[in-house]
């Protein structure tokens, strides 16, 4: 009998594959690629995937162990998604084993089946009857047996309460053999026949020629940048668009950003149709993501609604990928499997052979080059649905003028003004915190991290210094730990300390702050809100939990307090960040009758990314931006990979690195490959975060076929490096933020 090898994807960052011999007495008909096997790995035990069956091994026949048991009958995973993540891991360079980790439930990792939920369900016993003399004295019996007998599936036990129910009385009843308890999953509900609950909005010109443009492409791949300014009605074309794939039988997968997860977005979906939804994002338990992976896979899930991981939720009938906020930073995954789930839905789209709709008032630039050399179908939707005309945008110049804790006297003047008039004013500000920096003013000591090249923050609430970076806390020191005198000063201003003075300054509003610190608690936010909706003249401060999702109507005034941030950063993509996040900001105002008027304070006035920002929008500012990235050869117009390293000791990570460059050039030359520059190796920008020092070297490419070739064999060479054992190191293809 020839040997039955099976080579299995392990949870192990190795990019290679291992190999097992059969359990006993199976053969290779029994297994499919997708199946899990239980292993024995060193002196644990693992749950593997099966990738494929072969029928000799490299590795010597005593070293061969045997798996110990296969886990699934039939294969739990599609081929589609199986193909997915195939994809995934070879295009991140990442192993095939860390990859399905990273891509499947939890559960199914920890080897659980791949089945729905068993439930127990209470009903009438067959041949049971109600007049049965044994319950005639017994009225709770009785009851509970007609509340029974309404349900011919059964009652599920978790609503028995819900159903008024009284356990004792079915316990009796259960002795009796009047009633019985099976075990077996919830029935799929069935697929409605009529899918709107709720009618649609008649769609105007702009959002009926970007609707009838995607439904003219539904029955093959194609993708779709839909541009359309905030309030243009973006999401009533996805709404109508999902029904139409409802209508032809399919599944439509929407990933929206974590900072959307709010109950208003999901409300629209809900509301609109009589579909089954199911969700997956962080907060949605392990056993919840997986019956909704299950229902979605099966078929018995109608939309798919989920952040960055959803992607890779099986579809039995897939119909439709819409990426809402396309250029929102969270679809980036920043550790482990470094993948941008955005882009992987273009390959899964293309795979499936379905349209893809990404959606954005803001653009990335990656994707408005898409759309601009014709890969995607550009669909611009340039006015407010409701008829709310676009905010006017000002430059405030503040050189040389004095900043009240970051408020200048012209941008008090005009919330002033605003306040005055019964409207409502937005100050963003991304910074949280009370000051940026503790400043000793007689020796000049500033308050830093001890375990990063940072500065901690003032809050002051707490009376603590934090480090951002690594969260790092201590107490506001009484004195300067250097000279011992107390004239210890905050530096700058984050949104606690424009929070406290704009409430001295208008002491008669109520301002409320929007960040991380004051939201933590889980239903503050929409307490937040529900205050705005009311309509009262307020001051709103937040950081940019104030650019999403949210529509502010009465808000009139939104006063950006610092955008050069973003025009001075060494990061290539920090000025598209800021200009999305102003243009995001701004979108939040003025979108009922009164128009919205946004002041950016600047000490760059004359900068020609904020000038073609504010004066001829945010396409305007895009193509100079990309013009300028086209000159510097830096994305989209080139392709990159960063290597990062980080160790205990200075100078570890960048011997490290010194050696995977120079294994680098080596296989350049041996593979003929050109047109690659490396870059490095340097210090992280923050050399030292968190206790290690890291360094970092970047790849730069004209084309991504050659990078990706270089890439495959020298991730190989730099697993076998000695150097490697003594850093922690990873590689991001296309990275996104280069710290
Ligand atoms: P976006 O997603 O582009 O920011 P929304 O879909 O949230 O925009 O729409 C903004 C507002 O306009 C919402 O209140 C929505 O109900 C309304 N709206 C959208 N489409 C229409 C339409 N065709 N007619 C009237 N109102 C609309
Ligand atoms: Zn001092
Ligand atoms: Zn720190």
């Amino acid at each position: 009998m020839p040997d039955v090898i099976l080579r299995l994807a392990l949870p192990s960052p190795l990019r290679r594959l291992f190999d097992y011999r059969a359990p006993a007495g199976m053969k290779a008909a029994d297994f499919a690629p997708g199946m899990r096997l239980r292993v024995p790995f060193g002196r644990r035990e693992m749950i593997g995937m099966l990738v494929e069956v072969a029928d000799h091994s490299e590795v010597p026949a005593d070293k061969l162990k045997p798996a110990i048991a296969l886990l699934d009958p039939v294969t739990p995973l599609p081929p589609a998604l199986f193909k997915l993540c195939l994809w995934t891991a070879q295009y991140y360079q990442h192993s095939l084993g860390d990859t399905l980790s990273w891509a499947l439930p939890v559960l199914l990792r920890q080897g659980e089946p791949a089945e729905a939920r068993q439930e127990r369900f209470w009903q009438v016993a067959p041949g049971a009857r109600m007049d049965d003399a044994r319950i005639k004295n017994a009225p709770k019996q009785r009851e509970a047996m007609a509340t029974l007998a309404q349900h011919p599936h059964g009652v599920p036990h978790q609503l028995l309460s819900k159903l008024g129910l009284n356990k004792t009385s079915l316990d009796l009843l259960l002795d009796k053999h009047m009633v019985e308890i099976q075990v077996r999953r919830h029935a799929p509900g069935a697929r409605h026949e009529r899918w709107l609950a709720q009618p649609e909005l008649p769609l105007n010109p702009e959002q009926r020629a970007a609707f009838e443009a995607v439904r003219a492409g539904f029955d093959t791949f194609h993708a779709f940048l839909l541009a359309g300014v905030t309030g243009s009605g973006k999401t009533e074309v996805y709404l109508q668009l999902i029904r139409e794939t409802l209508e032809a039988g399919k599944q439509a997968l929407v990933l929206i950003p974590e900072i959307n997860l709010g109950p208003q977005t999901l409300a629209r979906f809900e509301q609109r149709f009589n579909a089954r939804i199911a969700l997956l994002h962080s907060a949605v338990n392990d056993r919840e993501r997986l019956d909704a992976w299950l229902a979605a896979r099966d078929g018995e899930a109608d939309i798919i609604i989920g952040t960055r991981s959803a992607l890779f939720t099986p579809m039995k009938n897939p119909g439709l990928i819409i990426i809402d906020e396309e250029h929102d930073g969270s679809y980036k995954q920043q550790e482990g499997l470094r993948y941008h789930a955005r882009d992987l839905a273009l390959v899964r789209a293309r795979q499936e052979n379905i349209p893809i709709v990404l959606g954005s008032a803001t653009p990335s630039l990656e994707s408005l080059h898409n759309a601009y050399t014709g890969r995607y179908g550009l669909l611009k939707m340039e006015h407010r649905a409701g008829g709310a005309q676009p905010p006017k945008f000002m430059r405030l110049d503040v050189k040389s003028r004095p900043l009240d804790s970051g408020i200048s006297g012209p941008m008090q003047q005009a919330i002033g003004q605003t306040l005055a008039k019964g409207q409502q004013v937005l100050v963003f500000l991304n910074r949280r915190g009370f000051a940026p920096t503790l400043l000793c003013h007689d020796c000049g000591w500033l308050s830093e991290c001890p375990r990063c090249d940072a500065r901690t923050t003032v809050h002051q609430r707490s009376r603590e210094l934090r480090c951002h970076h690594c969260g790092y806390v201590e107490p506001v020191p009484r004195q300067c730990p250097k000279c011992n005198t107390v004239d210890l000063r905050p530096v700058g201003a984050g949104t606690e300390r424009a929070e406290e003075r704009l409430s001295i300054l208008f002491p008669d509003y109520p301002v409320l702050r929007v960040d991380r610190d004051s939201t933590s608690r889980k239903d503050a936010m929409n307490q937040l809100f529900a205050t705005i909706q009311k309509g009262q003249p307020c001051i709103l401060v937040g950081t940019q939990m104030l650019a999403k999702g949210h529509h502010f109507p009465r808000v009139t005034l939104v006063s950006i307090l610092d955008a050069d941030g973003g025009l001075f950063s060494g990061d290539f993509r920090a000025s598209e960040r800021m200009a999305q996040l102003i243009v995001q900001v701004a979108g939040r105002a003025g979108r009922a009758e009164e128009p919205g008027k946004v002041i950016i304070q600047t000490h760059l006035a004359d900068h020609p990314l904020l000038v073609q920002l504010t004066e001829q929008g945010y396409f305007a500012f895009a193509e100079q931006a990309l013009s300028e990235r086209r000159a510097a050869g830096l994305p989209p117009f080139a392709h990159l990979a960063l290597l990062r390293a980080e160790a205990h000791k200075p100078g570890q990570a960048e011997a490290f690195l010194d050696e995977a460059c120079s294994a680098a050039e080596q296989l350049l030359n041996d593979l003929k490959l050109g047109g690659i520059e490396l870059l490095g190796p340097v210090p992280a920008p923050m050399e030292r975060r968190a206790g290690r020092y890291r360094a970092q070297l970047l790849l730069q490419a004209g084309a991504r076929a050659p990078l990706h070739r270089l890439l495959s064999s020298w991730l190989l060479h730099l697993e076998q490096m000695p150097a490697g054992r003594q850093v922690r190191w990873s590689l991001d293809v296309d990275p996104v933020d280069l710290y």
